[in-house]
């Protein structure tokens, strides 16, 4: 007989989704086409044509850093060379830095202030980096690449700044563990985003794209605790975990149909038992819930909860639930106002920065900059450094994540964040605009608030 393997998962799909998204791309205009560069107020052409100066001139330095950290990946809450390598190119460039700062150790944070700078009038922009990188496949999510985008992005807006007379002041925060953590929600609760009024950075991909959806996720575990028995002398008197456990893997199965298409669930039995003669006391589960909304992760959080109780209530046994363990996720909420003005950056670029929805929402992953973008006007644009379709947290991409097509992404969105970032500063109904739109869409959403409606806690 040949032996068993796994089938082969069809590409039918994707090649689909690929055939679309090729032909959305044909069709799609750039968000920014619209709009005229360098007239939205006076002295913005000067300042974008000093930031894409400088952008270029710090390609030797970006690359350098860029490859560095590729090649000496750090996991989440380890990133000690990255911090200290991200503080020497800013030392050397005259920024002080403070290190492990909003409660995070391996974090960093250093800004700048116009000489006239005044808290209570002028705004103050964050520019975002990350660098951790992932078990195994290194920097397979190019967080390398969004630090030498973050770091180049503060030189070369504080460049820029300094050749004008336009008042504000800049944050340059490293923000670390974004894999599998949520490092950006321990910072928040540390005072981050405290005196922040706009928060931007940007994700390599295999797109363009301005506004891309990035869903929530909370996490939970489940322990199922029953009461052993022999198995076969006396089953009837035990009450098996296990069961319990299967019965609520079977009804996540089975909630599936009933949940919005962007919605996931992800679960694992982490623990079953240990010998088929004994009914296992305990199981436990470990269980990812994935939405598109905060509302909606609100949602299929209860109906979650409530398989769980109802798995337990038919196998006799109690399930305790420990929900986010990792503070949750928040979905990104992307600025549209300050998307549409990333896109005018990046067209100069020769860049079609594209518009939410070219790229389906299914193809979505989990950021903790969605806490971020939930609590102040902010964008998260991806930018494109391999080819279509390859996807993120693989060895390939990480092939692509150092190289001419890295150091590129890296350099134009340098200059696009440094750009966004001097307007946001310099063009006061850009930042009047931006907090509109955040306060239409409904104004500040923390984990916090968003944990208290949750049932449960
Ligand atoms: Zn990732
Ligand atoms: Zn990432």
């Amino acid at each position: 007989m040949e032996p068993s393997r796994p089938s082969r998962p069809s590409t039918a799909f994707l090649d689909h989704a690929s055939d679309g998204i090729r032909r959305r791309i044909r069709e799609a205009e750039s968000l920014g086409s619209k709009m005229t560069p360098g007239e939205d107020y006076p002295g913005q052409a000067m300042l974008w044509s000093t930031a894409a100066l400088k952008a270029e001139s710090l390609a030797v330095d970006l690359d350098r850093l860029l490859r560095d950290l590729h090649e000496n990946p750090e996991l989440a809450f380890e990133e000690t060379y990255a911090q200290t390598r991200i503080t020497q190119l800013l030392e050397s460039q005259g920024f002080p830095v403070d290190l492990g700062v909003h409660g995070v150790d391996t974090s960093l944070r250093t800004e700048f202030s116009t000489p006239l700078y005044d808290a209570a009038i002028h705004p103050t922009v964050a520019i975002m980096a990350e660098y951790d990188a992932l078990p195994g496949i290194g920097h397979a999510c190019g967080h390398n690449v969004i630090a030498a985008a973050g770091v180049g992005a503060f030189l070369t807006a504080v460049a820029a700044l300094k050749d004008s007379q336009v008042q504000g002041r800049l944050v340059l925060l490293g923000t670390p563990a974004e894999e599998g953590h949520s490092g950006k929600e321990y910072m928040i609760r540390g005072g981050m985003l405290e005196d922040i009024d706009v928060a931007i950075m940007i994700h390599p991909f295999s797109y363009d794209i301005a506004s891309h959806a990035w869903i929530g996720r909370r996490t939970l575990r489940a322990v199922f605790e029953g009461v052993a028995a022999h198995a076969s002398s006396q089953p009837f008197m035990g009450r098996n975990a296990l069961d319990a456990a299967s019965l609520a893997y079977q009804g996540l199965g089975l909630l599936r149909q009933q949940m919005p298409p962007s919605d996931r669930l992800h679960a694992a039995i982490t623990d079953g038992g240990d010998r088929p003669s004994v009914i296992p006391q305990r199981a436990e589960m470990s269980i990812y819930v994935r939405s598109l909304y905060p509302d909606t992760l609100r949602d299929l959080s209860a109906r979650v909860d409530e398989v769980l109780e109802g798995a337990a209530l038919m196998a006799g046994v109690r399930v305790h639930k420990e929900w986010d363990i990792h503070p949750a996720t928040l979905p990104i909420r992307n600025n549209q106002v300050l998307a549409h003005r990333w896109a005018v950056t990046q067209e100069l670029r020769n860049r079609i920065a594209l518009p939410a929805g070219v790229v389906p929402e299914s193809l979505a992953a989990s950021t903790d900059f969605g806490n971020v973008s939930q609590l102040v006007p902010g964008i998260h644009p991806m930018v494109k450094i391999a080819p279509s379709g390859v996807a993120l947290h693989t060895e390939a991409f990480a092939a692509y994540a150092v190289g001419d097509e890295a150091l590129r992404g890296a350099v134009d969105s340098v200059a696009g964040l440094a750009q966004v970032a001097v307007d946001v500063l310099a063009d006061p109904s850009l930042a009047a605009d931006a907090a509109a739109e955040f306060a239409a869409e409904g104004g500040q959403f923390s984990v916090a608030q968003g944990l208290g409606l949750w049932p449960e806690e």
